[in-house]
């Protein structure tokens, strides 16, 4: 079943392929029930199977702990840029935001409208190429909580370590959308994690976000009831009709991300797939450039220019003749933007470093 393509697509992305396969052969009569996945109740037995057996394999995954309720939402992680200030402070709290690249720009500038949040720290003067060393950043002692993007999509940024908000009360948020399930991460050490799922874990329409149970239960009076993280939590994200194909490509993807070992395993392949693109990159004798900081550099999303600008699109163009798609930079930034989620094959980042070797053999 090789579909002859690397997409190296920033999200909706590449999924593994045995997952699409899966999916594909279940589509028309899911398991002898007569109907697709898409014709049932949600409050039917097999779709209950579904997003049960999800939210254990996720639990597996990250270790998550019976603390915290894991909820599957929409809106995607942009709705979750409003509900976080809604069911964390007062219109009156303030809260800690780390600005290293547009999203977290767009949840800083969201969060304006529900409380009054405080920029700890902003990369823009940078062009958001690096992170602050944690103990420089400028906490506000009253903050409710830090909020952070783990990774930064379009900028190729990441955490590799995580701030610690600086009064014992305050709680660490993140986006962690561009980097969820990639690699390890100890949920413990949050109050809350959000994720659009189209990047590593499925298709988008679907929005997970694991919460420490004790922050229920206090959203402003505003708050309309789909932004309640309670009222997912009560009512095991059935409260009303939840995006159940999407959650069903989870629970697909969790599963084969079990199978090849876990997150462990994961983040290794991961770490192996980055290391090869970026010292591709730094090794090209300046023909390729990544602006970014080394240590913080995303293993999701690579970015890069070439230095003769002029040449983009002709790379662009004939990585695609060579079946590697979707290279393209974002609108916003331009470039060259490789994204490698879990589900892209080492032999695709072989295949795209090679092909980088050899254009730039034949542009002296
Ligand atoms: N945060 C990050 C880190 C993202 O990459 C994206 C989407 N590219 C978003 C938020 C917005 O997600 P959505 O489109 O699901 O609202």
């Amino acid at each position: 079943g090789d579909r002859g393509v690397y997409n190296f697509a920033a999200g909706p992305a590449t999924l593994p392929e045995s997952v699409i396969l899966k999916a594909q052969s279940e589509l028309y009569n899911y398991r002898g029930s007569g109907m697709s996945i898409m014709e049932m109740s949600h409050r039917g037995k097999e779709f209950d199977a579904v997003i049960k057996k999800a939210e254990s394999d996720l639990r597996r995954l990250l270790s998550i702990s019976d603390d915290f309720s894991v909820l599957f939402l929409q809106g995607g992680a942009t709705t979750q840029f409003a509900a976080v200030p809604l069911n964390l402070c007062n219109p009156e709290d303030t809260a800690d935001y780390i600005v290293t690249g547009s999203w977290s720009d767009k949840s800083f500038k969201e969060a304006q409208k529900f409380c009054k949040p405080n920029l700890a720290w902003s990369g823009k003067s940078d062009k958001y190429t690096n992170i602050l060393p944690f103990d420089e950043i400028q906490q506000n002692p009253d903050a409710k909580y830090l909020h952070i993007c783990s990774n930064e999509t379009i900028h190729g940024v990441e955490f590799k370590n995580y701030p610690k908000p600086k009064n014992n009360s305050s709680i660490l948020v993140a986006d962690m959308s561009s980097n969820f399930c990639s690699k390890p991460v100890d949920v413990s050490k949050f109050g809350l994690i959000y994720a659009g799922a189209q990047k590593n874990v499925g298709p988008s329409g679907v929005t997970i976000a694991i919460i420490r149970r004790d922050l229920l239960g206090h959203a402003q009076p505003i708050t309309p009831v789909m932004l309640d993280y309670k009222t997912h939590s009560d009512s095991a994200s059935l409260y009303n009709t939840p995006p159940c194909f999407a959650i069903y490509i989870c629970a697909l993807v969790f599963e084969d991300l079990l199978d090849q070992g876990g997150l462990v395993a994961i983040a290794q392949n991961n770490a192996k797939k980055a290391g090869l693109l970026y010292e591709a990159i730094d090794g090209s004798g300046g023909f390729y450039v990544c602006p970014v900081e080394k240590s913080v550099r995303s293993f999701m999303n690579v970015p890069f220019t070439l230095q003769r600008s002029e040449l983009e699109k002709k790379f662009i163009e004939e990585a695609a003749k060579e079946r590697m798609v979707q290279l393209k930079g974002h609108r916003s930034v331009g470039g060259v933007r490789a994204s490698i989620y879990n589900a892209m094959p080492l032999a695709g980042v072989e295949k795209l470093v090679s092909f980088m070797k050899d254009f730039q053999a034949r542009h002296p």
